[in-house]
């Protein structure tokens, strides 16, 4: 694989979050000089606590949505809470960290002529009427509805990142990224995998939504960052839109009978509504990846989860997880 030269200095916004938290670790091992900046709504200083005392780690508490000046060479912007739960707790901040973030860090990366990579989403693609979504796809998003903050904020992201790469030349990479899972999620976070988990081992009823037959496609998060940090260091006829994500496709219902099944769990299923405009379909079309950047997912579903149900056993069994935090 690529590696980038040993001294760059990188800074990843949303750094102490799930994935951010995952590619600090993986850019130190790689030799570079991470800043890793996060304001801790969704993301935890747990999350980065072992990278504390690296000599080319630094953790600084920041929001993107407020200018920053700082001298790196390149910038993940991965600022953003990904889970609805979160995402809607505060609709009106959730579309400014997307829009004024990408402003902010977008005019960072201008001035300091820094390669800029954005984390962009599957969510683009909306409740999507092609399948599998390639990049060319347009996609069907509702512009007012609860997911709204989320997908056209990430839509109005992509728009800025083009046009700041057309407008002002500046060297962007846009990975959009399907549904990634992996030790780190917060239990608490709301999400399918680690939801499922959770409750599996507190024997607690799952939570399925609708009759559980909308699909997606789970990516584990080290062959997610293995696709994002090729694309990050290809060539510069490669800005994007680049879809990254495992191409295999499950029920929800099939999620559910996984986890019970493998954590021989006693938990039942329980049925609630499907929420507002829950897309029913997701997988990604990687033909572009797998051509560019030589890249495709290794790690199956099953393998990932054993690997994710035995991060959050040791984190229950260890106290880390409150069942009924509130949202921060
Ligand atoms: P996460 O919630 O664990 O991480 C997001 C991080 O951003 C958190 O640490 C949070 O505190 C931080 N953050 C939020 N608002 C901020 C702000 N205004 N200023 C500074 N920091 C802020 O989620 P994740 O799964 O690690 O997602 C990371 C990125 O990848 C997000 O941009 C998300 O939209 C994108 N993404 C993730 C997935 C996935 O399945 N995990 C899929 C598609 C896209
Ligand atoms: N910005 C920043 N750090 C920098 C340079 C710019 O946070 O090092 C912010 C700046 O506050 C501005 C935004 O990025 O609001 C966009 O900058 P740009 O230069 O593109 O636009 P302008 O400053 O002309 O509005
Ligand atoms: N889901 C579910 N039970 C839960 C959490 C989520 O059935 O406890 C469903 C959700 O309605 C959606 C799918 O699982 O159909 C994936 O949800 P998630 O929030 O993980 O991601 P996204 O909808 O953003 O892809």
């Amino acid at each position: 694989m690529r590696h980038y030269h040993p001294s760059l200095r990188v800074l990843v916004t949303g750094g102490a979050g799930f994935l951010g938290s995952h590619l600090c670790e993986r850019l130190l091992e790689q030799g570079h000089d991470v800043l890793c900046v996060d304001n801790f709504f969704t993301g935890t200083r747990r999350n980065v606590e072992p990278l504390l005392d690296h000599p080319r780690f630094e953790l600084m508490r920041h929001d993107v949505t407020f200018p920053l000046f700082v001298e790196v060479d390149r910038i993940f912007n991965l600022a953003c809470p990904a889970s609805p739960v979160h995402y809607q707790h505060d609709p009106v901040q959730t579309t400014k960290t997307s829009v004024h973030g990408a402003i902010n860090m977008l005019g960072l990366a201008k001035r300091l002529r820094a390669r800029i990579f954005q984390a962009s989403t599957s969510e683009v693609y909306g409740n999507p009427s092609v399948h599998p979504q390639p990049e060319d796809y347009w996609g069907n998003v509702n512009p007012i509805g609860p997911r709204s903050c989320y997908d056209e904020g990430k839509r109005c992201a992509e728009t800025l990142f083009f046009d700041y790469h057309r407008q002002h030349g500046l060297d962007i990479k846009v990975a959009r990224i399907f549904n990634t899972y992996g030790p780190r999620m917060h239990p608490n976070d709301g999400r399918v995998v680690s939801n499922f988990i959770v409750q599996a081992l507190q024997g607690q009823d799952i939570t399925l939504h609708g009759d559980g037959s909308q699909t997606r496609s789970f990516c584990h998060v080290s062959d997610l960052l293995e696709g994002a940090l090729r694309l990050m260091e290809s060539g510069p006829d490669l800005p994007g839109p680049v879809n990254l994500g495992n191409p295999e496709e499950f029920t929800i219902r099939q999620l559910a009978d996984l986890v019970v099944q493998m954590t021989g769990s006693r938990s039942r299923i329980r049925t609630l509504a499907l929420p507002t405009d829950d897309p029913l379909q997701r997988r990604p079309d990687i033909s572009l990846a797998r051509k560019r950047l030589d890249w495709e997912p290794r790690v199956a579903l099953r393998e990932g989860l054993v690997e994710t149900i035995a991060y959050f056993d040791r984190l229950l069994a260890s106290g880390g997880a409150r069942p009924s935090a509130p949202l921060p």
